[in-house]
């Protein structure tokens, strides 16, 4: 939108003299911000930048392989991928005039079979912040319904004031940072909140912002919790705060979380089974991944036992239901209807109510149509061919339906209801015996 007031026009007038980032930032993003991938066949390793193969040296998967053509340090995974492609963003933190600016900057590494790579970068959005706190969005215009994509910028428009829409849905104009560019110029007064740090998955604007705002953020970026503090800008607030005297004990044992989405996992899983959360032998492992290992597992076993308990209860419930249906229905067990070409029989047991289901692909079974107390169901056949399905209403004695394969009628439909109609006496004589 065009600038309206006086601020906003002064810094669209800014944004335009910002200088636009040089090569150096160019490079170590496409270096630092994307992943540089080697996969391997048993024979070669294909490289992703240079798009050429070399020699299964039998390096380990997430290990380092330097490329012999390109020299760039691949990360190898064996895969029979051939083509790659990895969107992130990154930011900048810049100084101008006097205002704090937070610069976003797309980057997308696409590399096809046999080609060398190809990068894409463009700074989308610019956060511009005063003194007093203020922000002003000046950014590229969004696709359409783009709001869940990752990048949905439109890369050809120009940068202008933006404003946040009103809509549940609309683009709050926060992206996921990856990186932050090293080199940051912060204004002096934010400087002491000690956020000139490189955090991974941590936007700077939002570590400046809930830093000034919130103690326990504050307590983290100064106990260098950088992965927890990444957790809880991830939408994980309620974690780190729920479990605050636990990180309080961390804090004191110098124990750093260096993967928090695992650590909290774990602190989950020792809940659980009430286990003291108080108590650094449980919640600062020597080895996290090992420690977490042991209770993962316990649970699955555990989540085994469950299984097993409601397989068995379902069984049990299975065999009453059976006896019961023996019990109503075991006086028409020798009924068997016969015109000559179609014998028409009783469905005796749980089993017969499955395989017929199961055959003509239809709900007999699953609907469990063998608790229905005033339904009899009948299968009728033409020699070991299963026709169709009959559902008879023992207290009018009318053929409430009779279904083929996938519920469509046959062309012995008609027969099939006449021969049950035609001995309805019989089955009248039986529900009375
Ligand atoms: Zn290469």
């Amino acid at each position: 939108m065009k600038p309206r007031t006086k601020l906003q026009r002064k810094i669209i007038e800014l944004s335009s003299r910002l200088p636009m980032f040089g090569l150096d930032v160019d490079k170590w993003a496409k270096e630092k911000v994307v992943s540089h991938n080697g996969y391997r066949t048993k024979k070669f390793i294909y490289c992703t930048e240079c798009g050429q193969y070399f020699d299964n040296t039998g390096v380990k998967d997430g290990r380092k392989e330097e490329c012999p053509h390109c020299g760039t340090q691949l990360v190898i995974t064996t895969s029979k991928k051939r083509t790659d492609k990895e969107e992130r963003y990154f930011c900048l933190v810049d100084k101008f005039d006097e205002y704090q600016v937070f610069r976003y900057v797309y980057i997308c590494r696409t590399n096809n079979h046999g080609k060398p790579v190809h990068y894409f970068i463009d700074e989308v959005m610019q956060k511009w912040m005063s003194l007093d706190g203020a922000v002003t969005i000046v950014a590229k215009s969004r696709l359409m319904c783009s709001s869940y994509s990752f990048d949905g910028w439109s890369h050809g428009s120009d940068m202008e004031i933006r404003e946040q829409g009103n809509y549940y849905h609309s683009f709050g104009y926060s992206v996921c940072v990856y990186l932050t560019y090293p080199k940051q110029k912060w204004m002096a007064e934010y400087k002491k909140f000690g956020v000139n740090k490189q955090i991974k998955d941590v936007d700077p604007y939002w570590l400046l912002r809930t830093v000034k705002y919130n103690p326990s953020a504050e307590t983290l970026l100064k106990a260098r919790q950088y992965s927890l503090l990444a957790y809880m800008a991830n939408g994980n607030r309620n974690f780190i705060e729920t479990n605050w005297p636990t990180i309080k004990i961390c804090m004191r044992n110098k124990y750093i979380v260096k993967d928090a989405s695992m650590y909290a996992d774990y602190i989950r899983l020792l809940d659980r089974y009430h286990k003291d959360l108080r108590n650094a032998h449980y919640v600062c492992p020597k080895d996290l991944n090992a420690a977490h290992d042991i209770y993962v597992e316990k649970r699955k076993k555990e989540q085994e036992r469950e299984e097993k308990k409601r397989n068995e209860q379902r069984l049990l419930r299975q065999k009453k239901a059976e006896k019961e249906f023996e019990k109503l229905k075991s006086k028409f067990f020798d009924l068997n209807l016969s015109d000559g070409k179609i014998v028409i029989v009783v469905l005796k047991t749980l089993e017969d109510f499955k395989e017929e289901g199961d055959a003509m692909k239809h709900c007999v079974f699953t609907n469990e149509y063998f608790k229905k107390k005033d339904s009899l169901i009948l299968s009728a056949r033409i020699g070991d061919k299963r026709i169709e399905t009959i559902e008879l209403n023992l207290k009018t004695l009318q053929v409430v339906q009779s279904r083929g394969v996938c519920n469509q009628n046959t062309e012995y439909h008609d027969r099939i209801i006449s021969l049950v109609n035609k001995n309805i006496n019989l089955i009248r004589r039986k529900l009375t015996a």
